[in-house]
């Protein structure tokens, strides 16, 4: 029987493909004193070798399909493994003890772990999560429970699983990940991000998938409209063959767009960027058009990986960008790490409001040694091409202040060093924050531009977490409350001869393309693959229509009317 499950479509397409189910397993173990310990070291020294083979293969597999760098975690996992200073103290516990492997194991590894965290060293702190991870597949083994790295799946299929965090995202070969379907999340969480710049097929918060969609399945991911269909029939499977390729056909008629410059039907030029994680995303830059980079999230150089990338590392990626982008505009953005986006290896303590906690500019001005890093790393790049640089989650100008004179003193460090750094650089923020975009007219005063990030913008204007779907009927974009800080927003940059931009999703949304046009918004940045449809729309917006209709956009009440009227008055194509 084949059956419908809605969720929020995240990132577009058709997708059709076997599911395949991603889960955290269950390791929950009994603890019990056993009569022949030999039997039990016996049963661990299998569990750990079988470990070893499996994690062989995936050092091997990733090397191949991700690069040296990622794999050598596992190397670092095989190292752990075989070492007798944590072996040797198992079995003797087992041996004193008679307890069962699986307690022995938990119980060293627990001592381990609390022993290497507490350590004021940023090496001997990975070697705990080294330890963690060996230590959930040995017990995987011992338990007899199923274990999968998402880095070796190797036929078409779809996965399906609870959450994925961004660095499961980034685990994905697009070769063989057709699409991907959780429980959780909304259309601005970051792994939803992700999956529009790979251009896989996905949605999100469908609350119960993993529940509903059994191993090996046949399922339709269809991106566009949010919906997973399982166990369709051949009628529905041909349907969906068909949709696909209209799909197809569409993104050919947007690629001809390619190289003409974005105009609106009455001639009027505004900028579409490109938003990015990785300089590995220039190659999607490049593809769909962008007339430069409008967000460079540089906390995706952080993750994945077990500390910090150094000053030289950021330099060589932020130059790769620059000079990628051949002196078009690169705005890159100081590190936001916090809200969904986490980095173990910082062993930040758990939040209850991560959204609201720790994160971004506030993480930086506490720990100036992470900042500084990286304000060299982008000083040292600005001679390379057309810098901007951003700082996230601005509340206060005190925080903006503070940043700011960071920066100066590094550039000055530099140039003090006979280090060349542009002096053309501008200096904005990310308007993120209500406070912010209602003091606009203030900040303007110091900053070089604004770049509105509605992504953040409206789950703080309506409360209501970006990542929630059982509240995402209140995320609301055409909200008049947040059309009316937008608004505020860009009068006042151009107020004072700054110029506004917008990096968050809403950007490339068809419904507020036409709204943004209409209040000046003056570059619009958004996923690489939603830069062609959105030229084309503006091919076919007129903007003195867009700013006639502006007093109008402003004036309502609900959602629901800015909606209808925008529809009305700005046929969708
Ligand atoms: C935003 O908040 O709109 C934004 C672009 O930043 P992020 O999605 O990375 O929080
Ligand atoms: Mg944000």
């Amino acid at each position: 029987m084949s059956k419908l499950i809605q969720g929020i479509a995240a990132s577009n397409g058709i997708a059709i493909a076997k599911a395949f189910i991603l889960e955290a397993p269950d390791l929950t173990f009994e603890s019990k004193t056993v009569d022949n310990p030999a039997k039990e070291i016996e049963r661990l020294v299998q569990a750990l070798e079988v470990a070893k083979s499996e994690l062989e293969v995936v050092r091997e597999h990733t090397k191949n399909t991700l690069g040296n760098e990622e794999a050598e975690i596992f190397s670092a996992h095989l190292l752990v493994l075989s070492d007798p200073e944590f072996i040797e103290p198992i079995q003797e516990k087992i041996k004193a003890e008679k307890t069962n492997a699986e307690q022995a194991l938990d119980q060293i590894a627990t001592q381990f772990v609390s022993m290497f965290e507490t350590m004021d060293n940023a090496y001997m702190k990975e070697r705990a999560a080294d330890i963690k991870d060996v230590t959930k597949r040995v017990m995987a083994h011992l338990l007899g429970v199923t274990i999968v790295d998402p880095s070796t799946i190797s036929e078409e299929v779809v996965v399906i699983s609870d959450d994925l965090t961004p660095s499961d995202t980034a685990q994905l070969n697009k070769q063989f990940v057709q699409g991907f379907v959780t429980n959780v999340g909304g259309r601005t969480s970051h792994s939803s991000i992700m999956a529009r710049s790979l251009e896989i097929p996905a949605v999100v918060g469908t609350s119960s998938v993993t529940e509903q969609v059994a191993e090996g399945t046949l399922v339709i991911v269809d991106g566009i409209n949010g919906e997973l269909l399982v166990s369709p029939d051949e009628a529905t499977i041909k349907e969906y063959q068909k949709k696909r390729a209209r799909y197809e056909e569409k993104k050919a008629a947007w690629a001809t767009l390619k190289d003409e410059p974005t105009q609106t039907a009455d001639g009027v030029h505004v900028e579409l960027a490109a938003n990015i994680g990785t300089p590995a995303d220039l190659e999607g830059v490049l593809a769909n058009g962008a007339e430069g980079v409008g967000l460079f999230r540089t906390e995706f150089l952080y993750m994945g990986r077990h500390e910090l990338p150094t000053e030289d590392e950021q330099f060589t990626s932020y130059r790769k960008v620059l000079e990628g982008l051949d002196g078009k505009p690169v705005v890159i953005r100081t590190l936001d790490i916090g809200g969904d986006k986490e980095l173990p290896y910082l062993e930040l303590p758990d939040e209850l409001n991560p959204f609201l906690g720790y994160r971004a500019i506030r993480l930086c001005l506490d720990r100036p040694d992470i900042f500084r890093t990286q304000l060299r790393a982008l000083l040292r790049a600005s001679v390379y091409g057309n810098l901007k640089i951003m700082f996230p989650m601005i509340a206060t100008l005190e925080e903006f202040r503070e940043a700011k004179a960071l920066l100066e003193e590094e550039k000055e460090a530099l140039l003090a060093e006979g280090i060349e750094v542009s002096n053309t650089i501008e200096v904005g923020i990310m308007v993120e924050i209500p406070s912010t975009a209602v003091l606009a007219d203030q900040f303007a005063k110091e900053v070089d531009f604004f770049s509105i990030g509605t992504n953040d913008l409206i789950q703080y204007t309506l409360a209501a977490d970006r990542m929630n779907e059982q509240v995402s009927y209140l995320y609301q974009p055409y909200h008049p409350a947040v059309l009316r800080l937008i608004a505020n927003v860009i009068d006042a940059a151009h107020q004072e001869g700054k110029w506004a931009g917008m990096c968050g999703e809403m950007a490339g949304d068809e419904i507020a393309i036409p709204i943004l046009l209409g209040l000046g918004l003056d570059e619009f940045s958004m996923s690489a693959t939603s830069i062609l449809p959105a030229r084309s729309q503006l091919l076919e917006t007129n903007k003195q229509d867009a700013v006639k209709a502006k007093a109008d956009m402003l004036s309502f009440s609900t959602t629901h009317q800015v909606e209808a009227f925008v529809r009305k008055t700005f046929p969708m194509q």
